[in-house]
């Protein structure tokens, strides 16, 4: 029997990458983390100095996709996203990424270049992927979806906590709600794959819920799953 495949979405800093890291590890299964591929190309663009005050040079990056390429390497229990062969992980979870990577997720050309590549890690099964449109675009026959939503006072907390202790040093809880509200709003609002919550998703609010109560509630989703395919 092939292995289900999981698609998790929900807001920025809901905890979802938390969830599918932990969730692949108690099942086996292989965590795919599509944020990072959309953060790996903003950095591309922002090396490429595509960013300006008028904007992002779309048309520009558009043209240059062709030489990007996005893999994942991994490092025991680790993962690096790598950017044409580089180890980018720690630079695109800068709050500078995160300011600029809404501008670049909501062009269609990157957006089809990312989902086939993400549709072709998962044909075999077994795969743990988050993001906002894993269960309405990229994995739309998932056998478990989940919808990840948190307080967003919490999920700014959390986020600004993770940035401190990578040592991001002039960072205010201000620049990091905001950066959240902002994104939120572009990924909901764009016209390509916008964050949506599909009828057949399982809501998970885990404002109030543990790590371990997180993966426990959604390993028995699994296990239910599973069980009634054998
Ligand atoms: O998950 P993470 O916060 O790292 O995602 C960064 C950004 O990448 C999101 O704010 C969104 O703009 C974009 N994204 C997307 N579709 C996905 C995953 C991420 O548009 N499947």
């Amino acid at each position: 029997m092939k292995a289900i495949n999981v698609a998790i979405d929900g807001y920025s800093s809901c905890g979802k990458s938390t969830l599918a890291k932990n969730l692949a590890k108690l099942r086996g299964f292989i965590y795919i983390d599509t944020g990072a591929m959309y953060r790996a190309v903003t950095l591309f663009a922002m090396r490429q100095g595509l960013f300006s005050d008028i904007g992002l040079d779309e048309s520009q990056l558009v043209s240059l996709l062709r030489d990007v390429t996005i893999t994942f390497a991994r490092k025991g229990d680790f993962v690096r996203t790598m950017l044409n062969g580089e180890d980018v992980e720690d630079e695109i979870r800068s709050l500078e990424v995160s300011n600029h990577v809404s501008q670049v997720s909501k062009i269609k050309a990157v957006r089809s270049k990312l989902k086939l590549l993400q549709q072709e890690m998962a044909k075999s099964g077994g795969v743990v992927m988050d993001g906002r449109d894993i269960g309405s675009a990229v994995l739309p026959d998932a056998e478990l979806k989940i919808f990840m939503t948190a307080d967003p006072e919490v999920r700014a907390k959390r986020r600004f906590d993770e940035l401190v202790a990578k040592g991001s040093g002039d960072i205010s809880m201000e620049d990091v709600k905001a950066n959240l509200e902002k994104r939120d709003h572009i990924d909901t609002h764009r016209t390509e794959d916008p964050l949506i919550q599909v009828d057949d998703a399982r809501v998970l609010d885990n404002t109030n819920l543990s790590r371990n109560e997180q993966l426990s509630l959604v390993n028995s989703w699994v296990e239910s799953i599973v069980s009634r395919a054998r």
